[in-house]
């Protein structure tokens, strides 16, 4: 098989002809392999001369991919017709970074490499600050099951069915502005991750490692694709399972050159992690991952600044600790405090969590239990309810409150239900201050 080579600046181009197949493979394989070990050139194979490729000329790809150095570059380009079907086929393409050319990656690494070097920039004050919840479920992921769908659609067809409506533009219409969320949506199952910052200058900023953190991965690789390396600022509110366990599904974290900085005030955050993804739980140890993984134990009452942000954390009253974090940035401010029980005795203008909160364009606070449960049978379980929120909310003038950390056993009607009672309360006590009350969802997307 003919094998080109040439460079372009520090990039290396191999480019091999004809078809790579089991026979052809066995002479690609050591000088692609030779060629990632040695030297420290970013590699691009460009396959515009390749008309097949089977299952051992992806394997080579895929052996190479692995054995490259840290922070070294490999992808591939040129890729056309039955090539490029196989590589969809077999999702390497989700696992290899594709370009339409060997130039198309040169000029995308070396804008990577600009992005990477640019500093830090101060955001205008009042800029808004981007919004989104990948997971919203307290303690359990809890996915709808078929009644629950089939109940939906039930219910919005016989709605509909009394409308007598046809036109697919009125259909529209009806869904958005006359069916209830619990029906034409769901809050999701999802457990607890909250992206803050939207990403800019390709850092982001997460809120917890729940199962919401699966699909958060996927949304920034699908954007971006697997070459751009990223910075991940985590801080993690506490290591209870349902907020560390979507880690191991965090595709991020399995492509190297991407940089996740887990942030908390446990010491024992590494161990947490490690113990969660290591045998016999989990096929692929945490020691194993590829990319750069660091962690950085904060300390609360301290002003840090992260990612752009100014970060405080606060101590929270839950079974082994949690910690509440403040960001602020161009004069706003969103707290995410979840886990974290409230006495009710303790609430008055002098708790500490009062001047916390104080003035917060968004409050994300763990509404799960009813004030009933937090003062009887789920008494000093760790978390608190609607009515609280609102009364250290009202408290702290907080601008917008989200219900979050929803209860896994509360159907979509339920927790439609405690919002809307939870508006009411919030009328009800209202004294000089009106705070905005809505209902966190898997998916939703706020600019505050
Ligand atoms: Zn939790
Ligand atoms: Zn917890």
């Amino acid at each position: 098989m003919e094998i080109g080579e040439s460079r372009i600046g520090n990039l290396l181009v191999l480019r091999p002809q004809g078809r790579l197949d089991n026979v052809t493979s066995a002479e690609f394989q050591p000088i692609l392999l030779h060629a990632v070990t040695a030297g420290a050139a970013d590699i691009v194979i460009d396959l515009s001369a390749v008309e097949y490729i089977s299952s051992a000329g992806l394997r080579v790809l895929m052996t190479a991919s692995k054995m490259k150095a840290r922070g070294r570059r490999l992808a591939v380009a040129g890729l056309h017709g039955i090539v490029r079907e196989v590589f969809s086929i077999s999702r390497f393409d989700h696992v290899i970074p594709v370009f339409g050319s060997v130039e198309e990656a040169a000029a995308e690494w070396e804008r990577d490499s600009q992005t990477a070097e640019a500093p830090e920039s101060e955001p205008a004050p009042g800029a808004p600050i981007a919004v989104r919840f990948w997971g919203t479920r307290g303690s359990l992921s809890a996915p709808l099951n078929d009644a629950a769908v089939r109940a939906k659609i039930r219910q919005a067809l016989v709605a509909a069915c009394e409308r007598g409506l046809a036109d697919p533009a009125d259909i529209d219409l009806f869904i958005e502005r006359e069916l209830p969320f619990s029906v034409r949506g769901t809050f999701g199952g999802n457990t607890s991750c909250v992206e803050i910052g939207g990403g800019t200058g390709g850092d982001y900023l997460l809120c917890d490692l729940g199962t919401g953190v699966r699909e958060f991965g996927n949304r920034v690789i699908a954007e971006h694709g697997a070459a751009r390396p990223h910075c991940f600022n985590v801080f993690l509110s506490h290591v209870h399972w349902d907020h560390i366990m979507g880690f191991p599904f965090f595709a991020p974290a399995y492509i190297p050159g991407n940089r996740i900085r887990i942030h908390g005030c446990h010491k024992s955050l590494r161990e947490a992690l490690l113990r969660q993804q290591s045998a016999p739980c989990f096929p692929v140890s945490f020691g194993s991952l590829p990319a750069t993984i660091e962690f950085i134990e904060l300390e609360p009452g301290i002003e840090y600044r992260i990612g752009g942000f100014s970060v405080n954390a606060i101590r929270q009253f839950h079974e082994g600790e949690s910690y509440g974090y403040r960001f602020s940035r161009g004069g706003k401010s969103i707290v995410y405090s979840t886990d974290c029980e409230h006495k009710t005795t303790v609430l008055d203008a002098a708790y500490p969590f009062v001047e916390f909160f104080r003035d917060a364009d968004l409050l994300i606070f763990d509404s799960m239990y009813s004030l009933a449960e937090t003062v009887s049978v789920k008494e000093d379980w760790g978390h608190s309810s609607n009515i609280v929120a609102v009364e250290l909310a009202q408290l702290a003038h907080v601008k917008q409150l989200a219900l979050f950390h929803h209860e896994p056993a509360y159907d979509d009607a339920s927790i439609e239900r405690v919002l809307r009672e939870t508006i009411r309360y919030e009328e009800i006590s209202r004294e000089d201050h009106r705070v905005e009350v809505i209902s966190a969802y898997d998916g939703l997307e706020l600019t505050v």
